[in-house]
């Protein structure tokens, strides 16, 4: 189905942060499967982790005991400080699992028509519930009736969510990106999650996170919340938790941990012992390494070497960033640059039309930063220059 506008090139291989396509050219990537190739493309412990499991075992269902899955929610949950995890395939699952959760948390408290408060500019996925959660009209139109039940503030306004709180007694949860991906890497003010995080002790809610694109140590810690210290009752991880493979997780804390019961949830795929051998061999070297610190020092190069050589070109609205997770905004749509990209030996992605988001793998060096921001400063000033 025509569902994807790819670009005209195939890649037959990648090494690192490279990529060779079909007809022997070779890129920086730059956006990591989006924020998926934490480790870079046909990393050693990846690769030894899934052929031989490969070789082992793929699949046997959730009806029997899977050692791999349990070492997996024993190590995340201990990296994140929650208590208990479902496993699942994708993102959009994880969050799926995320407002199942809140709504029947909710129903076990005698709140018949759960609401969880989500917001402006934000993206949770592409089922129904949670592209009704997702603060995108785009994403939206045509596929409504939409799932009810999801109150809309804009994003870094605690009041708004004070004031819906007010208003509806029927809120069991806010759910929030610590800092947006899809809808053009906004990071809010410092003390915003702190604020949802009081707001929710206040009023009994639960603080659901989706650190989908944010965790496994883009933004330099191994969670974004943990910059401000906030811990969430539940948390939504995919993207880098794999490194490829497909697994999404919903962790969850303290009252949430209990919500689910047997036959609550449910997903014939999730947690085999397949993704689950990747994702303990991904964590295992993103542990070893110090990614976490790793992401935070070349992500700080990056973003003061953008900095210095676009502050102030003119068309250029801001440069910001945090780890590896980073955003040229500029003043008019630039969707054309992922073309030019390639023409300059780089992948970047361009998302709420004129935002240049930058998701390079985190074992990014200092050289090759300095490449990707010199390759991008001739790309900008080109395009900018030409209008
Ligand atoms: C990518 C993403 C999702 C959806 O993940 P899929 O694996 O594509 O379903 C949800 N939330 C955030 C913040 C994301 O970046």
């Amino acid at each position: 189905m025509p569902l994807f506008s790819g670009l005209p090139v195939a890649f037959t291989h990648g090494q690192g942060v490279w990529l060779w396509d079909t007809k022997g050219n070779k890129y920086l990537d730059a956006l990591a499967g989006i924020a998926v190739c934490g480790l870079g493309h046909a990393h050693p412990a990846v690769t030894a982790a899934l052929c031989d499991q490969a070789g082992k075992l793929l699949h046997t269902s959730n009806w029997y005991e899977i050692p791999l899955q349990e070492q997996l929610a024993e190590r995340l949950c201990r990296l994140a400080g929650m208590e208990n995890v479902f496993f699942c395939n994708s993102g959009a699952e994880a969050n799926e699992a995320a407002i199942k959760l809140a709504r029947l948390h909710g129903h076990q408290r005698d709140i018949l028509t759960p609401g969880i408060i989500v917001t402006e500019g934000s993206f949770h996925g592409r089922t129904l519930a949670t592209l009704s959660a997702s603060g995108s009209r785009k994403i939206q139109s045509g596929f409504e009736p939409l799932v009810q039940g999801f109150y809309r503030v804009p994003y870094n306004d605690l009041s708004a969510v004070q004031q819906i709180g007010e208003r509806n007694k029927n809120i069991v949860a806010v759910l929030v990106e610590p800092i947006t991906g899809e809808g053009g890497v906004f990071i809010p003010d410092e003390g915003y999650l702190k604020g949802l995080r009081k707001i929710c002790d206040e009023r009994g809610w639960l603080l659901m996170l989706d650190e989908i694109q944010t965790g496994m140590c883009r933004t330099g810690k191994w969670f974004a919340c943990q910059h401000e210290g906030v811990a969430p009752d539940v948390m939504t991880l995919a993207k880098g938790l794999g490194n490829g493979v497909p697994i999404g997780a919903c962790l969850a804390r303290g009252k949430a941990a209990k919500v689910f019961k047997p036959g609550s949830h449910g997903s014939t795929f999730s947690g085999n012992p397949l993704v689950c051998r990747v994702a303990l061999a991904v964590i295992e070297e993103l542990e070893k390494k110090k990614f976490a610190d790793r992401a935070a020092k070349v992500g700080k190069r990056l973003l003061d070497k953008l900095k210095e050589k676009l502050n102030k070109t003119p068309g250029v609205k801001e440069i910001r960033g945090r780890g590896l997770m980073l955003a040229i905004e500029l003043e008019r749509p630039c969707k054309e640059l992922l073309q030019r990209g390639l023409e300059s030996g780089i992948l970047i992605n361009v998302t709420a039309d004129n935002v240049i988001r930058l998701l390079p793998p985190l074992i990014l060096t200092d050289t090759e930063a300095d490449l990707l921001a010199d390759i991008l400063e001739k790309m900008v000033r080109g395009f900018l220059n030409e209008k």
